[in-house]
Formats: C-alpha cells, sequence, structure tokens
C-alpha cells in the first residue's frame, strides 16, 4: 500500500491515540514502529502498534457526503457542493435565528493548531458563543481543582521520567496499565498504591509491588482522602514547614477532616481504615512520592471537590513542588492538554485566557484583528450544549470535528434525539462513526499519520506531529475544511497551513498562563524538549513548575474545605447496583477507530460488564450470558463476565461501544457545580437476563 511518497521514508511523529504521546515511526506504506521518546523509550502499546492499519481501511471516508433529508441515504458529493451548502445553511439559520443558532463542538483529540482555529472560527466567522469540545467528559474536572489550588492547570508539573526514581506512588482512579501501559515502566522502582473499585491490572500491578489495592465504593473517593488526610495529622506525617510556607487554607480544610477519622470514613467508603493509615505513613516515609489522580476522581458530579481532596493530602504532606515529588493529573485524550489551552471551551481564549477577562479579550481581539466586544462567550459547556440542541433557544445546526458524541457522551439516547431536532447535522471525521452516520453532512478529513501540526502531551510538553504520508485522493485537512467555510461565509483570516496557524496562535496565547509565544516548528524539529510556559524565542520552557511558587499571586498554594457529597444518584430497590464505567487495553475512547482494527476488535469484539460472581446469581445470570444493564435513563446489552474481585455492589462496564451497547446509555448527565463534568463514573442500575 502506497498512499503517495516514498515508501522507504520514515517519518518522526506521534501515536494519534493517548496522552502519553508515544514516539512512534510512520513510513511512505503506513507502516508503524515504536521510536524512542522519554515518554515510551521505543514501546507501544497494542493501540500504537496498530494504528497504521487505519490509513488505508476499507471504511475510510474519502468523499463528503450530504442527504437531502433525514430519512434519505447519505450520497457522494463534491467538496463545493458541500461546503457552499453547509456556508449557505448556517447563513440562512442564523439571519433567522440569531448567531447562536449555529454550535460548535471540538475534541481533545485535534492538534493545538485545530483547537485555536476552530475557537477563532466559531467566534469570527460564525460569531456564537455555542463552542464546547469533548475534553469537558474527561479532564475539566481537574483542571478546575488544578486551576483552583495551584494557579495553573498543567497535568503533570513534571517530567513523566521524574517517576522512575519515586518510591510511593498514590494512582487515584488511574488505571494506566490499561489505557498507557508505557507509563508503567517509569514505575517500576515504586511501591504503588491504586485507588480503585475494581481489580485492575494497575492494581494487580500494586499488589506485586507491595503496595495496596484500596477498594471505595463508587463515588467515595473524597471520604478516602479526607480520612488519609485525617490519620496523615493524627499520626504526626504533615509537614508543618512546607504548609507554613508554602499554603494557605490547612486551618478550614482541618475542620473538616477532623470530622473523618478513618474509621468513621471506613464506614462510608468501605476501605480499611488501617490500610488508610498505612498508605499515609509510606507517603510520609519516602522521600520521592507522588499522588496522581485520572477520570476515576474526576467524573463526578463533585469530581472538583474530589481532586481537590486528593491536591489537599498531598499538600498537607508537602509534595506539590518540591524535587522528586508531586502531584499530577494523568490526562487521556491525545492533545488533552493543548486541547483545553487555545480556545474550544466554552469559556476560554487561546493561552488558557478567560474569555470574561476583558484584559483577554482585547489581547486575543488585537491578534484576530477585530473589536473585543464582538466576541461572544461565554457559551454553554458540552452536556449543555448537546441538551440544548433543535430546542426554541438553542442551537439549530452543529458542526462536529473529532468526536463521536453517540458513544461519548452521557445519556446517549437524549443526545440522539437532540441530534434528530436539528435542522443541520455536520461532522467531520476519518471514518464512519456512529455519529457521522447520523449526519446531514459528513466530510472526510485526513488522520495523524497524514498532516502536520503540534500536540500538547501530558507533562505539558509541545510535541510535532508530522505527515508521512498523503491524505488518499478526496481527503482534506480539518484545517483546510475550516478554512474553506470561512471563505465561503466571507471571512478573512483563516489560514489552512499549520505552521501559519501555529504562529498565529504564538501571538495569541503570548503573556497568557499557557504562554507558547517561545515555542516554534524550528525549535521543535532541531530536537528541543519544550513544555509550556515558554514566552520567548531564547526561553528553554519550564518541565518543573512550582519549584519556587505556585501561580496565585501571593505564590502559595490553596487548600480549598471540601467535604463529602452523596453521588448524584444512588441506588434503590429498583436500581441496586451501582454501575461504573471505564476503558480497556485495546479499545480507544468511542471505539471508532478501535473497533475497526481486526487485531484488537479480534480481542474485545463487543461490550460486557464485569459483575461479582453472586450479584451475577442473584440476577439469574451466568459468566458469558448477554444482560441488560437498566439506568433510569436506558438500558444497555453487555455480555456478563464474572469477576470475583469486584465489589458486589459495583459493576462496570466499558465505554467503547455504540448502539444497544453503549455505556452511555445508562450513564447520568449530572454535572459537576464547578467544572461541568458528567457523573460517568456512578450511576444506579439492576441486571436482568437479555
Ligand atoms: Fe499510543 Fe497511548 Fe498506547 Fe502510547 S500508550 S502507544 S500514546 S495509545
Amino acid at each position: 500500500m502506497t498512499l503517495g511518497v516514498a515508501p522507504a521514508t520514515r517519518v518522526a511523529t506521534h501515536c494519534p491515540y493517548c496522552a502519553l504521546q508515544c514516539g512512534q515511526w510512520v513510513d511512505g506504506r503506513g507502516d508503524v514502529d515504536g521510536r524512542q521518546f522519554p515518554t515510551n523509550r521505543g514501546g507501544l502499546c497494542q493501540k500504537g502498534w496498530t494504528s497504521g492499519s487505519l490509513l488505508a481501511h476499507p471504511e475510510r471516508l474519502t468523499t463528503p457526503l450530504m442527504r437531502a433529508a433525514r430519512s434519505e441515504p447519505l450520497q457522494p458529493v463534491g467538496w463545493d457542493g458541500a461546503l457552499g451548502h453547509v456556508a449557505r445553511r448556517l447563513r440562512e439559520l442564523q439571519a433567522e435565528h440569531g448567531p447562536d443558532a449555529v454550535a460548535v463542538f471540538g475534541a481533545g483529540g485535534l492538534t493545538n493548531e485545530k483547537a485555536y482555529l476552530l475557537g477563532k472560527f466559531a467566534r469570527v466567522a460564525l460569531g456564537t458563543s455555542q463552542i464546547d469540545y469533548n475534553g469537558r467528559f474527561c479532564m475539566s474536572s481537574a483542571a478546575a481543582a488544578g486551576n483552583r489550588a495551584f494557579g495553573v492547570d498543567r497535568g503533570l508539573p513534571f517530567p513523566v521520567t521524574d517517576l522512575d526514581e519515586a518510591e510511593v506512588v498514590l494512582l487515584a482512579g488511574a488505571n494506566v496499565a490499561e489505557t498507557m501501559p508505557p507509563l508503567m515502566g517509569h514505575l517500576t522502582n515504586a511501591r504503588l498504591v491504586v485507588v480503585d473499585p475494581r481489580r485492575t491490572p494497575t492494581a494487580e500491578r500494586a499488589l506485586a509491588s507491595g503496595g495496596l489495592h484500596l477498594q471505595p465504593v463508587p463515588g467515595t473517593d473524597l471520604v478516602l482522602a479526607l480520612g488519609m488526610l485525617h490519620a496523615a495529622v493524627v499520626d504526626g506525617h504533615v509537614d508543618g514547614d512546607y504548609l507554613a510556607g508554602r499554603t494557605t487554607g490547612f486551618d478550614d480544610v482541618w475542620r473538616i477532616a477532623q470530622q473523618w477519622w478513618p474509621e468513621r470514613a471506613e464506614r462510608v467508603c468501605g476501605v480499611p481504615a488501617a490500610d488508610m493509615r498505612t498508605v499515609v505513613g509510606w507517603l510520609a516515609g519516602a522521600s520521592r512520592r507522588y499522588v496522581l489522580t485520572a477520570r476515576g476522581a474526576e467524573q463526578h458530579a463533585h469530581g472538583v471537590d474530589t481532586v481537590t481532596s486528593w491536591i489537599n493530602l498531598a499538600l498537607a504532606l508537602g509534595l506539590p513542588g518540591r524535587p522528586g515529588s508531586g502531584f499530577g493529573t494523568v490526562t487521556g485524550q491525545g492533545n488533552g492538554q493543548g486541547g483545553r489551552e487555545h480556545g474550544q471551551k466554552s469559556d476560554q481564549l487561546p493561552g488558557y485566557r478567560s474569555i470574561s477577562d476583558p484584559a483577554a479579550r482585547a489581547h486575543v481581539a488585537g491578534v484576530w484583528g477585530v473589536d473585543p466586544d464582538s466576541l461572544p462567550g461565554p457559551g454553554r459547556s458540552a452536556t449543555e450544549l448537546l441538551a440544548g440542541l433543535g430546542r426554541r433557544d438553542g442551537p439549530k445546526a452543529l458542526l462536529v470535528f473529532g468526536s463521536n458524541v453517540l458513544v461519548s457522551a452521557p445519556h446517549t439516547n437524549a443526545v440522539a434525539e437532540r441530534l434528530a431536532a436539528l435542522d443541520l447535522l455536520v461532522v467531520a471525521d476519518v471514518l464512519p462513526g456512529e455519529t457521522a452516520m447520523a449526519a446531514d453532512v459528513v466530510l472526510p478529513v485526513a488522520q495523524w499519520a497524514e498532516e502536520e501540526g503540534t500536540m500538547t502531551n501530558l507533562e505539558g510538553r509541545v510535541l510535532r506531529r508530522r505527515r508521512a504520508l498523503r491524505p488518499p485522493d478526496g481527503v482534506r485537512t480539518d484545517l483546510e475544511v475550516i478554512a474553506g467555510l470561512a471563505d465561503r461565509l466571507g471571512v478573512a483570516g483563516f489560514p489552512a497551513d499549520p505552521r501559519a496557524v501555529f504562529d498565529e496562535l504564538r501571538a495569541a496565547s503570548a503573556g497568557g498562563i499557557a504562554d507558547y509565544s517561545g515555542i516554534t516548528y524550528d525549535r521543535l524539529d532541531a530536537g528541543e524538549a519544550l513544555h509550556w510556559p515558554c514566552p520567548a524565542p531564547d526561553h528553554p520552557g519550564t518541565p518543573r513548575l512550582f519549584t519556587d511558587r505556585f501561580a496565585h499571586p501571593d505564590g502559595r498554594a490553596r487548600m480549598v474545605p471540601v467535604d463529602h457529597t452523596p453521588s448524584a444518584e444512588l441506588p434503590d430497590a429498583e436500581h441496586p447496583l451501582r454501575a461504573t464505567t471505564g476503558r480497556v487495553l485495546v479499545h480507544y475512547q468511542s471505539g471508532a477507530q478501535t473497533r475497526r482494527v481486526a487485531e484488537l476488535a479480534g480481542i474485545v469484539p463487543e461490550a460486557f460488564v464485569e459483575v461479582h460472581p453472586d450479584t451475577a446469581a442473584r440476577a439469574g445470570l451466568a459468566d458469558g450470558d448477554w444482560a441488560r444493564v437498566v439506568s433510569r435513563r436506558g438500558t444497555a446489552q453487555a455480555r456478563v463476565r464474572c469477576v470475583p474481585s469486584l465489589r458486589p455492589d459495583t459493576v462496570f462496564l466499558p465505554f467503547h461501544f455504540g448502539a444497544e451497547q453503549a455505556a452511555n446509555r445508562v450513564t447520568n448527565p449530572a454535572l459537576d457545580p464547578v467544572s461541568r463534568m458528567p457523573e460517568f463514573k456512578v450511576c444506579a442500575v439492576r441486571l436482568e437476563p437479555a
């Protein structure tokens, strides 16, 4: 298979999937090999190894598609016809209903250039406030908690290689052995403690390392952290000098934590009090120790507070900003970090600026050559944006780039109703995912190995994505699509060249929290390792944050008092179990890509539900049976896997599957009040034989 460049040409790029952004070689045939890079040291997981098979996949979208009506099938159409139709309908709907009649939905997998240009397109070309992205589903609670505590949100404020020498690492709600296996290579010297309702492969590694697996009731991690903070204080492990010199707010935090002695916390979260004390002793007794959180802590209706509770524990022990120790968040999506910095989030402008800040609006408007007062926003968060589609005062058209909301959004039955109520749904995608196949217009776009750009990995390190192959005939890049639409809308200032877009991004981010102004393609191509902030061309970047001060004006981290709040939906007689969702090794996010890789689909071909054997028996189910998982919102079908190590009150569903197997048919769209992140990790269900 040759798609356009010399087959032997080998290009250094990065994996298309998760935030570890492992180094890859991709050649002109689309063959993939591991490449030495600090995060992966030459290794790739199965997803990365097989990613090349999607480049010439038989289902690849290679021509725009349109349908005359929802009842009609999608038909091939030329690019001029497709873009002209979309631009005309957008203007008609805005003329009739106002600028916010058009909404835009982006993704944490888009390059920095795409995220930036999409945000500018929404605010300048469309003049709509209605833009958000799927990162709201998977990282926004950690981002909000990090901003609140440290004054800046960068997932890991240190390079992953710092973890190599760690003695103790606590992973709260992070199953990295499955979601980003090469990261485990940085944890081989550490005693691991894993907080997870499931005995995941990461939890198994914790036990093998001489550590512990803490198995709380889903939705009670905050209580566990409070119990551990109580133990830290009572057992004399708090770092008083650090608290006095580098933090504020401990007294208010302690007023709550003192009510959660470990035995009381145990009654709520189910983790033995002795284990809480043991783990706190390990963390306090080591000189190199880390607390890391991920989706298990974040995807709750009180996810910001839950992450805050782990930050409070880390601060009490004196970890953040100390050489060889720290607190961090294991960001999930490929550009989860950069994707939340450059303006596709409803409340942000490039450089991690707030769209509500007059100075930020003035700076960005100056770069864009528009009046600051013309910039709309803030708009609605992702879940609220989707819930408003097609309603009297909601958007009538939606443009989706790089997201498959019919699988990945909570309460997908309701999302399907809202998409059906739209006058126009446009999806830019590489493969016929569920959302693309529901669209009125489908625009085929390039994949990672066919385009240039930058990504920002979980360490805040900016990376070059490089083109190894030409896209198939008929396919355009997302930047070309955005530029083409802007052109047809009669709005200038939308380059399609990635380097030109990045240079504009640099100017827009200058002086912001996430300042990229000193980062250039030339510096990255020369091999420099550049972590933001990097405010000048001769600045070396900032691999480690907080070594001297935190980013609040007084230089101190803020400890914020947080208390336990029950999950938004609790079990009852009709729905007696807690369902929690997550990922498996061989699939990525909505599965639109990995379900089409034969090698991966052969390993996990269908949805499953993990159930304790006793729980399955009570529901009349046995291992291998098909079950109906029923919540107050919908039903998902899944094959039963009996797992003796699972809590009997809990079931687990992977969320990679669509249609009747979609886990998000049952999930609860209850939102965190600060981050507006949905509660994917807990809802009440019952099991029935299918
Ligand atoms: Fe790709 Fe993540 Fe796997 Fe690395 S760990 S190969 S970045 S999916």
